[in-house]
């Protein structure tokens, strides 16, 4: 193999390997480096997403939302069913296998596009307008390449608190939550951010008491406050005990189980559980790029600092997706990728961070892109909001999935849409509508004015933009 490239890319998840596919596309000679392996000691592309995160976790998602339906919901619909079980490790198999599939896949998309795929750790040595040197470590195995353009997307990796490191036995990060052998009957998660309630549901579903456990004051704060009110609401409902403003101070094993010890207001106390899930954010990984010795310079937070084109401070160097400020998600990321691939190539690309949709994949689903109304009441800019519930929506009284609404925020002035805030059924899939109106700088009687399918879900999406100009016709 020769060590001649145009562009090196460091890490393959969802920044890395779309950005390596894309720059093979427009016809560079590409590299792509990955330390990532998996359970089996087996390397594997994909990056966290695919392996320990977006997709194994959504696949969990939908079993043990199926069995939920059967258990809890198939009855409203005259259907009778007796006697069902769950069979983790089918259930965990079938996850597994779509995991391999797609990762697979990569390896396969590689071949196609003519990607050189190795495995190691990389890291620039050197970088100058005339090209980069990068080492690649595998075991004692060193090679160097030369490349003319690097892109680093290296990723994140889960923040431990630091009295309790995780073990993945008791004490589970990501890629443990996803791999538990049996169902615990006292599940603990520390943070009610996207992981927590994600992984907190599968386990609740699957028969845990799950009791989360939330620093801040208040639930979801994040998200629109009246989709967070609502959301606290029902999962709460459903059985998610969530307590937050709780500090914790301590977390021991002790004979095979997990005591946390808290401070929740003026009371301190311990609670015991089986198992654990830290969820409380994640942590660029940068550590094995030897920044100061590359000269690669890191932002007060640890993430490499990237200008609005993803360029760091050393030529022909950039970073893209987790490792780099903006929201940890991997579509952010892989448009990161195929903006970078694109302006190395000369063309003008770019990727707008305010308009990044976020999705929580909970049931009900949670979506949302562009402003909160908290925001916006805090930035002083004036607006209109519409809101119109699933439960008035015909499709999602027959899904019998009618909780939930779709809220418009639109500026008072020019009606242009500035934030739209979903809680309901395919949250996820409706949410592009909006995206697009907003990339599109579309204002609320725009959409008002589409004509959207029936019966269909978008019709909430339509209705609440009517509800802007408070003309709503089904209530
Ligand atoms: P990563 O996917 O982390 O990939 C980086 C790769 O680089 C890894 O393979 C790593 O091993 C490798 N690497 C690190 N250092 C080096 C080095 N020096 N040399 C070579 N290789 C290196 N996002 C969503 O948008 N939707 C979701 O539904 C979603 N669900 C998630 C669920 C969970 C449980 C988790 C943990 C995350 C989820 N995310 C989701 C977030 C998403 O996984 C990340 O935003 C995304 O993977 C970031 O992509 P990336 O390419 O920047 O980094
Ligand atoms: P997060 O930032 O979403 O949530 C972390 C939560 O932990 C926050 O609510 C925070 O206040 C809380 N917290 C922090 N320190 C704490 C402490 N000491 N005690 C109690 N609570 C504490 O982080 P995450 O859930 O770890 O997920 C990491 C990232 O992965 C997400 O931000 C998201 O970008 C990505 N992700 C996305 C999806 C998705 O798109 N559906 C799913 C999973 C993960």
């Amino acid at each position: 193999m020769s060590n001649q490239f145009d562009i090196a890319v460091l890490g393959a998840g969802p920044g890395g390997y779309v950005a390596a596919i894309r720059a093979a596309q427009l016809g560079f000679k590409v590299v792509c480096i990955d330390n990532f392996k998996n359970i089996k000691g087996r390397a594997s592309l994909g990056g966290t997403c695919l392996n320990v995160g977006c997709i194994p976790s959504k696949a969990l998602l939908e079993s043990s939302e199926n069995y939920e339906r059967v258990t809890h919901k198939f009855g409203a619909h005259g259907i009778t069913v007796t006697d069902a079980r769950i069979d983790l490790a089918t259930m965990l198999g079938r996850k597994d296998k779509i995991v391999e599939q797609f990762t697979g896949g990569i390896a396969g998309l590689f071949r196609k596009n003519k990607v050189t795929s190795m495995h190691g750790t990389g890291r620039v040595l050197a970088a100058a307008t005339a090209g980069c040197t990068v080492e690649v470590r595998a075991g004692d195995k060193l090679e160097t390449l030369e490349a003319k353009h690097v892109i680093i997307a290296t990723g994140s990796a889960p923040r431990a608190l630091p009295f309790s490191p995780f073990d993945n036995d008791l004490i589970l990060d990501n890629a443990g939550a996803l791999a538990l052998s049996s169902v615990p009957k006292r599940l603990g998660v520390i943070g009610a951010g996207v992981i927590g309630l994600e992984m907190g549901s599968v386990w609740r579903r699957l028969g845990s008491k799950v009791t989360i456990l939330e620093a801040l004051p208040a639930f979801l704060m994040a998200a629109d406050e009246a989709v967070a009110k609502e959301a606290l609401k029902i999962f709460t409902k459903d059985g998610l005990e969530i307590r937050t403003n709780v500090k914790v101070t301590g977390i021991e094993k002790v004979d095979g189980h997990v005591s946390v010890t808290l401070e929740d207001g003026a009371n301190a106390q311990s609670i015991d559980f089986d198992r654990l899930i830290v969820a409380v954010g994640r942590m660029p990984n940068t550590e094995a790029l030897a920044a100061d010795t590359a000269g690669l310079k890191l932002d007060a937070r640890g993430f490499i600092e990237v200008d609005a084109h993803c360029r760091t401070n050393l030529p022909n160097v950039y970073a893209i997706g987790d490792v780099v400020r903006g929201p940890m998600l991997a579509h952010k990321a892989s448009e990161e990728g195929v903006a970078v691939a694109e302006s190395i190539a000369g063309q003008a690309s770019h990727v707008n961070l305010d308009h990044v949709p976020w999705v929580i994949y909970t049931s009900p689903e949670i979506a949302w892109v562009g402003r909160t109304e908290q925001s916006l009441r805090e930035a002083g800019i004036k607006y209109r909001a519409g809101q119109f519930p699933f439960m008035a929506n015909g499709r999602a009284r027959a899904l019998g999935e009618s909780a939930g609404f779709v809220k418009i925020l639109a500026d008072a002035g020019n009606d242009r849409v500035l934030g739209v805030h979903i809680i309901g059924a395919f949250a996820s899939e409706l949410i592009s509508e909006a995206v697009v109106a907003m990339e599109f700088d579309a204002s609320a009687e725009d959409i008002a004015r589409i004509v959207h399918a029936h019966p269909s879900l978008s019709e909430v999406m339509h209705e609440a933009a009517l509800a802007v100009d408070k003309r709503t016709l089904h209530i």
